[in-house]
């Protein structure tokens, strides 16, 4: 009769024995503490070894442990590298799913405060980047806004403008703010100069940056393909102005100062280059 018949007869007995033997064993430990320490260790050992030969690049965990404590910052930056691109893959693929996780925190009063929180105390370590991220919102927001309602953001602008100007204080601090703006950063009050003189003229216009034109034009003049600079670049309008074309990116190429003087309001001179 095999063992294992035996046991399926006699369950009671196997049982009674099996119990026996497990006490043996606990006394046993009991007793020799040390011994089966050493007992232990060589296991233990023994279990590295067999993993390190399936996969020499094995790292056991006190090894990762060690390694781990070492190199805190590259964790934490894999850590939020992971995290921006888990956050990437899951709007690819449910763009309303942080929405409606954050339906789910907010029916949760317990965890929604401790959020709270969290967020609150980051925000007041991190002042700067707060700002930076407030001032972001604002502009995403307002840019949209904006395109869907232009004309009553003109009229909001316009009736600011002329309060502004009513307070001789602010309009002062105004003037100087642009004046600097201005010294700083010149293309940018050309491009606003220039649409402002598009908007007076009544004709269609939008929001062009002379240096995004010049990028596409690869800083040559359209006309006699000479190479530009910041301070040779002007924009040309290819219909003018005065004779109702647009201020748009189609209707605009990057122009020598020659090219654009001569052709004045006569129409294009003969390009060069299509
Ligand atoms: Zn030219």
């Amino acid at each position: 009769m095999s063992d294992q018949i035996w046991c399926e007869k006699n369950p009671e007995k196997y049982t009674a024995q099996k119990k026996r033997a497990v006490e043996a064993q606990r006394l046993w430990r009991e007793q020799n503490p040390d011994k089966n320490a050493a007992r232990r260790k060589r296991e233990t050992e023994l279990r590295h070894l067999k993993a390190v030969a399936v996969d020499p690049e094995f790292r056991c965990r006190k090894d990762r442990q060690r390694w781990a404590e070492q190199n805190q910052d590259k964790i934490k930056e894999s850590k939020r590298k992971y995290q921006r691109e888990y956050a990437r893959r899951v709007r690819a693929k449910d763009p309303d799913y942080f929405r409606r996780e954050y339906t789910k925190l907010k029916a949760n009063p317990v965890k929604y405060a401790e959020t709270q929180e969290r967020i609150r105390v980051w925000r007041k370590a991190h002042p700067k980047k707060r700002t930076a991220q407030l001032r972001k919102y604002q502009r995403e927001w307002q840019h949209v806004a904006r395109m869907k309602n232009p004309e009553s953001y003109h009229e909001r602008d316009r009736r600011q403008y002329i309060k502004m100007k009513a307070d001789p204080v602010k309009y002062a601090k105004t003037l100087a703010r642009n004046r600097l703006q201005k010294k700083e950063h010149p293309e940018k009050a050309a491009d606003h100069n220039a649409r402002r003189r598009a908007r007076a003229a009544n004709v269609e216009h939008e929001s062009v940056e002379r240096l995004v034109v010049a990028d596409r034009d690869g800083w040559k003049c359209r006309y006699c393909d000479v190479s530009l600079t910041k301070k040779t670049l002007t924009l040309d309008h290819v219909r003018p102005i005065s004779k109702g074309g647009p201020h748009t990116y189609a209707n605009i190429v990057a122009a020598c100062q020659s090219c654009n003087f001569s052709k004045h309001d006569r129409g294009a001179p003969s390009r060069k280059t299509a």
